[in-house]
């Protein structure tokens, strides 16, 4: 855990937010300020800074988000699909320092953002 991480201190309950799962090596919640009626942050237990932060000794978290975006997809209902962004770095418009994957649905979105 990284002390000074806003993530990290979600994760650890020491801010609170709107979890909708968890399990080893996830945890999910909402994001403050939504962009679509679902709007969930999905980011590993383990503090990794961001995509190019990820390698073979961490990649299990990576998995492990995306095995448990599928079920919270589910769980939100979802069944017409979703979009998952994530944002790396000052270029890739990246706020906070720690990986996270943008799980965005319940309207149909605009074919523009990619
Ligand atoms: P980024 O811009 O790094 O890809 O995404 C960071 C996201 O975290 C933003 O969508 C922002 O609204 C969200 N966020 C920032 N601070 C908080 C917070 O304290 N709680 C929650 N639930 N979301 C936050
Ligand atoms: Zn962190």
């Amino acid at each position: 855990m990284d002390q000074d991480c806003l993530f990290c201190r979600i994760i650890a309950g020491e801010i609170p937010s709107s979890k909708v799962y968890e399990d080893e090596y996830v945890f999910a919640f909402r994001d403050i300020n939504p962009q679509a009626p679902v709007h969930i942050l999905v980011v590993p237990k383990k503090h990794i800074c961001c995509a190019c932060g990820i390698n073979e000794n961490n990649s299990l978290y990576v998995a492990k988000c995306f095995e448990a975006i599928a079920k919270i997809a589910k769980q939100e209902g979802l069944m017409n699909g979703f979009r998952v962004i994530n944002n790396c770095g000052e270029d890739g418009g990246q706020t906070v320092m720690h990986l996270h994957f943008h799980l965005i649905g319940g309207v149909k979105l605009s074919e523009k953002i990619l």
